[in-house]
């Protein structure tokens, strides 16, 4: 069954997997149900002939028919839909013999030369035989008026792409490391990616990509050049090859990493690789170490930084560069949303997030990032733990009360948890040189 699932390309398995303890048996179904995309996907008409009840009822949105008209519609070559992208399942038992699977999807059709998604809620009602195997004895689909939370909630950059305001970020991960995050990210309907060069994990970050089957266009990607690569030719270069290591033809959001060496010479590069095609939108990473830093991008550049990517979080909430940057409509970006590994889990263990989280029966860490989404920042926490890439991605079906936000932002300490100052960063990153 295994085999099935991996071979099974145009799905996006369901991730619940990961997150919730299925019995053997809900298990049993949800692999059936998988299974059953995939060869809906695959239009494999004689294996479903084979699943479906001989009275088994279909209902879609252009009418009901039975199990032999259904067949005959796949064997036709009528399904219009290209893939399925399956995000969340449950299963639930009538009794030990009927069970429903309940699966919240996406499917994906072409119209016009474009992907268009819907989302639908599809419930399935299987019927165990005396054989013991399980038969479809009904489904139905119901499409819903929301969209799926997950990929929503974007922001619109100042050149008018809008970026998915949520997604993991990779740093202090492994190429392997980073491979198995972010296709478990990917499979829980995480749709943005922060890498860099620096992390040395972008080729990871890359085989995901490719291993997830997702359109590259329903993702997003975000990579960084390092001081080593800055000057003009030389960056031009250094983005060929991050492209190379990121198997894609363009990315979608690219950073100067650092405020020092030749980013200037960096930013012509990077503005002449988005006037090619094979970068988006560009932003300034830490450019809130000094004004002459930000000044300095400011004046030079012909395309303006879409995003600033900071450490902020709540007892560092950054309000004056926040400021600076929405005069200039610089969206803000947040690393170490959660404090980083340097914090020690200082913020998860706050009395006033504690509180919140017990009680809205949300984890601290979820209270934390929704705050971020609730002030209208990017926010990219990294984890290499399943359970973690899920909670942090269950943010999208509660919200803080005003009350609640402003409890968090009177937290605010501007207490950074990265605290080496710009002339000691600058030694240590201008020295930095990465191997690959
Ligand atoms: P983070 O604040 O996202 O915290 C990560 C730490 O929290 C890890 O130790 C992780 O195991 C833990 N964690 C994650 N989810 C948790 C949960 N639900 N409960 C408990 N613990 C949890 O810090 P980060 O990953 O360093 O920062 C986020 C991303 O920002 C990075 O991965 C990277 O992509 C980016 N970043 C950019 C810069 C920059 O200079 N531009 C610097 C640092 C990080």
């Amino acid at each position: 069954m295994k085999k099935v699932l991996v071979l099974a390309m145009f799905i996006v398995a369901s991730a619940t997997a990961f997150a919730q303890q299925f019995t053997k048996e809900q298990q049993e179904l949800i692999e059936l149900s998988t299974q059953k995309w995939a060869w809906m996907s695959e239009k494999n008409a004689d294996k479903l002939a084979e699943l479906f009840h001989e009275n088994a009822m279909f209902v879609h949105m252009g009418g009901s028919w039975g199990a032999k008209q259904e067949v005959d519609i796949i064997r036709g070559g009528m399904i219009w839909y290209k893939h399925a992208d399956i995000h969340s399942q449950e299963v639930k038992f009538t009794d030990k013999n009927v069970a429903t699977v309940y699966s919240n999807i996406h499917l994906t059709s072409e119209v016009g030369g474009h992907q268009v998604r819907f989302p639908f809620m599809v419930s399935e009602v299987y019927i165990r035989q005396k054989s013991k195997d399980w038969r479809l004895s009904s489904l139905i689909f119901t499409k819903l008026a929301e969209p799926d939370a997950r990929f929503e909630p974007t922001l619109t950059f100042s050149n008018g792409i809008r970026m998915p305001q949520f997604g993991i970020g990779t740093y202090q991960m492994t190429n392997e490391q980073a491979k198995e995050s972010v296709l478990t990210a990917l499979r829980m309907g995480y749709r943005h990616i922060d890498t860099a060069h620096a992390y040395q994990d972008e080729r990871g970050v890359g085989e995901a990509v490719k291993e997830s089957g997702i359109p590259r266009q329903d993702l997003w990607i975000t990579s960084k050049l390092w001081p080593s690569e800055y000057g003009e030719g030389k960056s031009a270069e250094a983005i060929d090859k991050m492209l190379e290591r990121l198997q894609t033809d363009y990315i979608d959001l690219l950073y100067v990493h650092q405020p020092m060496g030749d980013f200037v010479g960096a930013w012509k590069d990077m503005e002449k690789a988005v006037r090619a095609g094979k970068v988006r939108a560009l932003g300034i990473s830490n450019f809130d170490a000094n004004d002459s830093v930000f000044t300095r991008i400011m004046e030079n550049c012909e395309i303006k930084p879409a995003s600033l990517q900071i450490e902020c979080h709540p007892y560092a909430q950054r309000l004056d560069i926040r400021k600076k940057a929405a005069e200039y409509g610089i969206q803000v970006e947040c690393w170490f949303p959660l404090g980083g590994q340097m914090s020690q889990g200082a913020l998860l263990k706050d009395p006033v997030i504690v509180e919140i989280a017990q009680r809205l029966k949300k984890s601290p860490a979820q209270v934390i990032l929704r705050w971020h989404l609730q002030e209208g920042l990017s926010v990219i926490p990294g984890s290499r733990n399943p359970q973690h890439i899920m909670e942090n991605a269950q943010i999208f079906d509660f919200a803080l009360s005003d009350r609640d936000m402003l409890a968090i932002r009177n937290l605010n300490k501007e207490q950074r948890f990265f605290n080496m100052d710009y002339k000691q960063a600058e030694q240590f990153m201008l020295n930095w040189k990465i191997d690959d």
